[in-house]
């Protein structure tokens, strides 16, 4: 039963994170409930209904917008009207996505999961339906009463983008930043910016870190020493796909 699948914790009074906690990747999303709309940033794995865990949150029309175009955060798509996605992976969410099924579902059941009823991961499919809407760097959505600016920060995936929500200093990261294993070593992923796009953030002024996976209550300073990481990496020489697995405190970065 999706209500059960997915635990919903109230961020403040109108934001709420949306979390599958049964599933290896614990992804994250996130509702952002303006006066006139709201934002769903990310849509989950796509095991469980995601527009019915939406609706009992808001009444509000919701534009579903993802941080990136991996299987694991384009899943609930399906379940709204209005989507949006970056250009960079437009086609990724039409039916181009970059792994084969069986990866995708071989990453799926990775380890041991007490799905929903009713979901047989034999049967799984990435979303390809498309997204109706493109996300450009520096836009701002507008929620009424609250305002949520785009910023592209590619690296993880070409069109990654974090959500930045200036007035109450929520950075929503997506797959940017997390504590677990940051991901850079497959061919569409790129090291170099992914540095670049970490530097970019590291400098916001944040309240909270609001990441794509694992646990959220991430330090301020969770940014900073992402960065501090990344620079290191740079001076060793070592910001290319294939350098290997390095621990820092509390994160890893996966080249
Ligand atoms: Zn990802
Ligand atoms: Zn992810």
């Amino acid at each position: 039963m999706s209500d059960c699948w997915f635990a919903v914790e109230p961020i403040d009074a109108d934001t709420y994170a949306i979390s599958e906690p049964r599933h290896w990747e614990e992804p994250h999303s996130y509702l952002l409930c303006g006066q006139e709309r709201a934002l769903l940033i990310d849509t989950g794995l796509g095991v469980a209904d995601m527009g019915e865990a939406v609706r009992r949150l808001t009444k509000l029309p919701v534009l579903a917008a993802v941080t990136h175009a991996h299987w694991d955060h384009i899943g609930g798509l399906s379940c709204f009207a209005h989507t949006a996605v970056h250009g960079a992976e437009a086609g990724w969410v039409s039916g181009q996505f970059p792994l084969p099924p069986q990866i995708v579902r071989a990453n799926l059941t990775a380890r041991p999961c007490r799905f929903p009823e009713g979901f047989f991961p034999e049967d799984y499919r990435v979303y390809s339906d498309g997204a109706g809407e493109r996300l450009r760097d520096g836009e701002i959505i507008d929620l009424g009463g609250r305002q949520v600016q785009v910023l592209h920060t590619p690296g993880h995936s070409p069109g990654h983008c974090c959500f930045y929500e200036a007035a109450r200093g929520f950075l929503f990261a997506g797959d940017l930043l997390y504590a677990g294993c940051l991901d850079a070593f497959y061919p569409t992923t790129d090291p170099r910016q992914f540095a670049r796009s970490v530097e970019r953030i590291c400098h916001l002024p944040v309240t909270r870190i609001l990441p794509g996976h694992y646990r959220m209550d991430l330090p301020p300073d969770f940014a900073a020493r992402v960065n501090a990481a990344w620079q290191h990496l740079e001076r060793q020489g070592l910001l290319r796909q294939g350098s290997g697995i390095f621990s820092f405190d509390g994160f890893q970065i996966h080249l």
